[in-house]
């Protein structure tokens, strides 16, 4: 039998921005249904930032996003920002720590986060389906019909919540895309971001040695640098400097790494010369270097003697291959391992105040599935939060 319901607004996707979204408008007294495919609710939430959820950022700025057209995501981080989240959080007790560089985590568990969604769903009376797939999404003029599983459900306004394809084996879809494209509006290709980026065979064997290997860094590409931990792996470079770095990435260019952001290494190698010259240069590197990582570039140096033997063009090489090593990664490990996605749909069709498709009255889009891509640190949370909010506002 065929059931047929009515609501308000239906959220398709309960992730972090379907439910902010669906708690928002509940509360407003809004009938609200939120669909997901999945078991549960809120999974990235739940294994994000190691189990503990790295919610916010306390310095959370426009600056941190990235997209075709920066200014969009301003409107909706200055109505809801990371201070209105922390509120939040602490109305529900949840006890927190800022980790490093303005990163809030639970002190507890990420599941805490979810508890307290769920918590404010329920209160606005917000009826959650899951293990549910909508198969139709049809439009008249006043409303929208979704045929969910065997039922028909109509809503006012519909509400696409569905993230990005990062992590498929988490139920990652590109859904959110294909509704776009059946409304007409446009997507911005999207890529694989927060990722680790993958070396050559050549550069591999070279590096082998050093998997496991983390050193503090500068990493830049072109005029963006970030400065954090960067982890040799066995497929190539990955920690969050390099995680930071691959959101700007494109094939074919080169990365410059500092491994010692600290150290002018001529000018310090040059006078341990002068001072030391029977020290050997493995040793002299490994003072601010992991041993291994100094052993692999007093190997690529082609010196195995001590220091007065090496030519003020050789101790050049040297420096530059500590502060400025440069490198062509051949590629990235993908969506399966990527964080977030970049690019999706293109925000130009979509009102920055409201989140509604400027073509398609009551059809709204939110959080990862749009063009708007955080840093790694709190952002992308940040960003699900106040998209979810705005259109909650308004649906
Ligand atoms: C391993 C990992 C760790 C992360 N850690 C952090 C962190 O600590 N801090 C941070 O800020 N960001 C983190 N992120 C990024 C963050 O999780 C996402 O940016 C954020 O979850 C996006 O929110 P969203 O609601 O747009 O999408 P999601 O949270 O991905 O939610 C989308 C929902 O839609 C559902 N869905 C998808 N397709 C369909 C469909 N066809 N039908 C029905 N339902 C569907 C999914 O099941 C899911 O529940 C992490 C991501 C990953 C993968």
């Amino acid at each position: 039998m065929v059931n047929s319901r009515s609501f308000d607004v239906v959220i398709i996707g309960a992730g972090a921005a379907g439910l902010m979204c669906a708690a928002t408008a509940g509360n407003r007294g809004r009938s609200v249904l939120l669909v997901d495919h999945a078991k549960a609710v809120g999974e990235k939430i739940r294994i994000s930032g190691g189990g503990r959820c790295n919610f916010t950022n306390l310095h959370t700025t426009p600056k941190n996003f990235i997209s075709n057209n920066p200014h969009f995501c301003v409107s909706a981080l200055q109505r809801f920002t990371q201070h209105d989240f922390i509120n939040l959080v602490k109305k529900h007790q949840i006890a927190f720590h800022e980790k490093t560089l303005g990163q809030l985590f639970c002190d507890i568990s990420a599941k805490q986060i979810i508890e307290m969604l769920l918590k404010e769903c329920a209160a606005g009376s917000v009826e959650i389906r899951l293990e549910s797939k909508v198969s139709e999404i049809k439009k008249s003029e006043n409303f929208f019909t979704l045929q969910v599983e065997n039922d028909l459900v109509k809503c006012q306004s519909l509400v696409i919540a569905t993230g990005a394809p990062s992590i498929p084996k988490m139920g990652a879809t590109g859904f959110g895309y294909d509704v776009a494209r059946q409304f007409g509006l446009k997507v911005v290709q999207p890529v694989p971001a927060l990722v680790p980026l993958t070396l050559d065979e050549n550069t591999l064997s070279e590096t082998k040695n050093l998997s496991g290997v983390a050193v503090d860094s500068v990493v830049s590409c072109g005029k963006i640098n970030f400065r954090e931990a960067l982890l040799f792996t066995h497929r190539g470079l990955s920690g969050p400097a390099i995680l930071q770095i691959s959101s700007y990435w494109k094939h074919g260019e080169k990365i410059t790494i500092n491994l010692a952001p600290e150290i002018d290494v001529f000018a310090r190698i040059s006078e341990e010369k002068k001072f030391k010259p029977k020290q050997e240069l493995q040793n002299f590197l490994s003072n601010f270097l992991p041993k291994s990582l100094a052993n692999y570039l007093a190997q690529k140096s082609n010196h195995a003697g001590n220091l007065a033997d090496l030519s003020n063009q050789k101790l050049k090489e040297i420096a530059n291959s500590v502060n400025a090593w440069e490198l062509i990664p051949n590629g990235t490990e993908g969506f399966a391992k990527a964080e977030v996605t970049l690019g999706g749909i293109n925000v130009e069709q979509i009102s920055s105040k409201t989140f509604e498709a400027k073509s398609v009255p009551n059809l709204f889009f939110i959080g990862e599935v749009l063009d708007v891509t955080g840093w790694l640190g709190g952002f992308n949370f940040q960003w699900a939060w106040a998209s979810g909010k705005a259109a909650g506002d308004y649906v």
